[in-house]
């Protein structure tokens, strides 16, 4: 085996023998392993704590500064593990076969192992123009928490010409992903006895009238040519106390995946008028919609680098779901962004995650043609 693919195979198994799972998050110990790490081969590193014990880290390689730095952006936490009982062993790094088995080996300890094996490999070039740039951050399955709070923090990013995001791909290139708006909608009502509805206002049934109201609504959002169409799912619903009660409040939570061509607020101000003023609204999160045009002179560059590994020829497209780069492509002034990692999509989240060896020390040649372009290095 190649160095390179044994130390990718070694760093993921370390990583995910931390605990990150979000909630608690618990993401130091994991932070200060990453940050001797990098240290030790020549990186710049601080750490910014969200809340105590939850650090992300900036992690900066200088270059001449010719060009902006390149950025790689990656979180440490992962999700629970969820009520199935699993049948391997999620924090001991366990592989079989070409899969190595683990909470966050697709999402995306993988993708962290492969950014970090293949920044110290840049280290190894002399005369980089460019600086390269870890961002890794603590809270990202919770809505971007990590990023959002080093995004705050004055001159903490600096610039970045680029962003890679490393979420789980199986290594194929993505241009951006959806925005996310969700809503609080909550009706009133009158409580009163049960046995009595007439001396109350029920809650629910204008919730109710609410939900069907938003089954198969027409957002206004033009379909937008990377990223597809908007959506809208209604997540949760609940009301009243017990059942002898008339109800005197209902809540709903709607999640609508967003595409640029309209604003959030232009979107509540549709829905208020469908829904009429008896449906209370709550903004709970906002984030706009990351779109990278594909005809990009550095996307179409990351493109010719994947053709010599999937032969992948045709133009990328978005992602539904939301990133850091919701927080972090805002804050680099919209450096071009696309999410690239070597985690497997479909299993991110799931009972027995797993990554696949192979894409992992796939992803360390790829970032690293990437970053030797950028950096305008030549052979070692
Ligand atoms: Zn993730």
């Amino acid at each position: 085996m190649k160095s390179v693919s044994k130390e990718v195979l070694l760093l993921t198994q370390e990583l995910l023998r931390f605990n990150t799972i979000n909630p608690p998050g618990q993401e130091k110990a994991c932070a200060d392993f990453l940050a001797d790490r990098l240290e030790g081969s020549g990186f710049e590193v601080e750490a910014y704590e969200f809340s105590p014990g939850r650090p992300n880290l900036i992690a900066r390689l200088r270059g001449s500064g010719d060009e902006l730095p390149l950025c790689y952006a990656m979180h440490m936490d992962t999700v629970p593990l969820g009520d199935s009982q699993w049948t391997r062993d999620p924090f001991s790094g366990e592989f079989d076969g070409d899969r190595l088995y683990g909470r966050g080996a697709s999402d995306m300890k993988g993708g962290i192992a492969a950014c970090v094996v293949s920044a110290i490999e840049m280290a190894k070039y002399p005369n980089r123009k460019a600086d390269i740039l870890l961002v890794i951050t603590a809270g990202e399955e919770t809505g971007c928490e990590g990023a959002a709070y080093v995004a705050s923090l004055n001159g903490v990013l600096g610039d970045a010409g680029g962003l890679i995001i490393a979420e789980p791909t199986s290594n194929r290139l993505f241009a951006g992903h959806k925005g996310v708006l969700w809503l609080e909608l909550k009706t009133r009502g009158l409580a009163a006895h049960g046995s009595m509805p007439a001396e109350g206002k029920n809650a629910i049934y204008p919730a109710a009238g609410a939900v069907l109201k938003l089954r198969g609504v027409d957002l206004g959002y033009p379909p937008h040519p990377v990223l597809g169409t908007a959506t809208l799912n209604v997540g949760t619903i609940a009301g009243g106390t017990k059942i002898n009660m008339v109800p005197d409040q209902a809540v709903i939570h709607v999640d609508i995946r967003t595409v640029p061509g309209r604003t959030s607020d232009e979107t509540i101000s549709h829905l208020k008028n469908i829904l009429g003023p008896g449906v209370e609204m709550n903004t709970l999160l906002d984030f706009d919609a990351v779109a990278t045009d594909p005809d990009n002179e550095w996307i179409q560059e990351v493109s010719a680098v994947l053709s010599n590994y999937s032969g992948e020829t045709a133009p990328p497209k978005g992602l539904p779901y939301f990133t850091d780069a919701a927080l972090l492509t805002p804050a680099f002034n919209s450096a071009p962004t696309i999410i690239l990692g070597p985690g497997e999509p479909e299993l991110a989240h799931k009972t027995d995650e797993f990554c696949l060896v192979p894409r992992l020390s796939e992803a360390v040649e790829i970032y690293t043609e990437i970053s030797r372009r950028w950096c305008k290095v030549s052979d070692l």
